[in-house]
């Protein structure tokens, strides 16, 4: 069984203008499917053929090889994000907006949070707000590091690279940072992820 390209759960449309369709069919049916095809031609007739794809990450991680760490991470990453977003996005309620408020003291500091280590972080890489023993932070990865550095249960993520912002906001990253904070982040699935309190998984 391969790993496969999740299918989007919105519209190609439905993130415009913050995200546009183009960009989308692009990031999606492009560069993650090409993390997809790779992970796949990687495992192939081999013993993590089979496997989850968080089961390939780690193996690996922990043998060093890069090109199968760099793919599947990748793809978990992408999938990840895509679940991330949202048309519209409904501020977070209940026991999620509760850890937001005493780990940051309010949403809208935790949008600002985003936003700064969003627009610090240097080239390619990944904000994400995560969650360890109860408690929230934002934390940043490069490349294709993923949750595996996080040294937590991760509950949203905002793609760094270029490919995610550059056709419909060229270089100016700060402004795709707050058009999707401020009304694309999906909050029922960073609950979900929190009530759960252990780690999503990717949609075999
Ligand atoms: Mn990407």
């Amino acid at each position: 069984m391969a790993i496969s390209l999740i299918t989007l759960p919105y519209a190609e449309d439905a993130l415009a203008p913050a995200i546009s369709a183009t960009t989308v069919q692009t990031h999606h049916g492009k560069h993650h499917r090409t993390y997809v095809d790779r992970t796949n031609t990687a495992i192939e007739g081999g013993d993590l053929a089979d496997k989850p794809l968080e089961d390939i990450v780690a193996a690996a991680e922990a043998k060093g090889d890069k090109g199968l760490f760099n793919n599947s991470a990748q793809t978990w990453n992408h999938g990840f994000y895509w679940f991330s977003l949202a048309p519209t996005s409904a501020a977070p309620t209940g026991d999620l907006a509760a850890a937001i408020e005493s780990s940051f003291g309010s949403f809208d500091a935790l949008k600002q949070e985003l936003a700064a280590q969003g627009t610090a972080h240097f080239a390619s890489g990944w904000v994400w707000l995560v969650e360890k023993d109860g408690k929230l932070s934002v934390e940043q990865t490069h490349d294709a590091a993923t949750y595996t550095t996080l040294g937590g249960n991760p509950l949203l993520v905002i793609d760094l690279w270029e490919h995610a912002y550059y056709l419909d906001h060229k270089n100016v990253r700060p402004n795709y940072l707050k058009e999707v904070i401020d009304n694309h982040l999906n909050w029922e699935f960073a609950a979900e992820n929190f009530g759960r309190g252990a780690l999503w998984t990717y949609p075999a």
